[in-house]
């Protein structure tokens, strides 16, 4: 997990940088090598994990690339680059149609979050494979740099923003699940056989059947007890490193049916937090 992410790290940064050499040293804009590259670096901005090096990056390459495309062939391959950009990312990003979403607020009190995953599509969320989990967003935090760490990949939970941040209701309801206890975990062990670690399941009460799970709490952290009433914004918990996780942050979900006790089972219900859709990329 360690390299993986050094190197998704280093080629996040050297792959716009090799893209915008390679257009410099195109002839033409309709030469299969200038089309080949570009495609690969709008795709590469669209599904990356921009917390990791920063947010602001994707935005830095693509002016970047544009105003390259710009110099060396004119105005109509930079507008198309541009919209070509644009499309690539919307396109995966689209909410689902013909499903009742459940109106939540954000479950953090300050501070500026990235969704490292969530939406719609298995290209951008590794929670699509399971069922009551598929509308799932894992939340990092992000400092002034638009970085969700100090380093790539440290060793210290400590370095990561989200970490012992604290986290609130998102919504009216009823605590129908604690679970506490589960240690957090230096970064690259995880705990398969309690994937969702320390956490919460709230019954939402403006939505009936819908539960909210809250998980990869921090040990010790959970100030609310199973049957217990809560208003928005009242504090659960803070991020912790528990379960299934390979670095901090905060994992949420929204289920109908199933096990009132359990965040496992159920039909994933897409969100809404603050009256909008997350995907990879969003933030909040
Ligand atoms: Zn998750």
């Amino acid at each position: 997990m360690k390299w993986l992410i050094y190197f998704s790290a280093a080629i996040y940064i050297l792959w716009p940088l090799s893209a915008m050499s390679s257009v410099w040293m195109s002839d033409s804009a309709t030469s299969g090598a200038f089309l080949f590259t570009t495609l690969i670096f709008v795709w590469f901005i669209a599904v990356a994990r921009w917390d990791v090096t920063s947010r602001y990056l994707p935005f830095v390459f693509s002016a970047a690339y544009v105003a390259l495309t710009f110099y060396k062939f004119g105005w109509i391959p930079a507008a198309l680059t541009l919209l070509a950009i644009i499309v690539v990312y919307w396109f995966p990003r689209r909410a689902p149609r013909g499903e009742q979403f459940v109106a939540l607020r954000s479950p953090f009190e300050s501070g500026s979050f990235f969704v490292a995953q969530g939406g719609n599509s298995k290209l951008l969320n590794h929670h699509r494979r399971s069922r009551s989990q598929r509308y799932a967003l894992d939340i990092s935090k992000l400092n002034f740099l638009g970085v969700r760490a100090r380093g790539i990949y440290p060793k210290d939970l400590r370095s990561y923003c989200i970490f012992s941040c604290p986290v609130v209701a998102p919504c009216d309801g009823t605590i129908t699940a604690v679970v506490d206890g589960h240690p957090d975990l230096p970064l690259g062990e995880m705990d398969r056989a309690n994937p969702a670690g320390n956490h919460v399941v709230i019954r939402c009460a403006d939505s009936p059947g819908v539960y909210v799970g809250l998980a990869h709490l921090m040990q010790g952290s959970i100030v609310v007890q199973s049957g217990q009433t809560m208003k928005t914004g009242e504090r659960i918990a803070c991020v912790g490193n528990s379960g299934n996780t390979t670095e901090p942050h905060l994992h949420i979900h929204a289920k109908r049916g199933g096990n009132a006790e359990s965040m496992l089972d159920g039909e994933g219900v897409p969100m809404r937090i603050d009256g909008r859709w997350f995907t990879r990329g969003s933030t909040l």
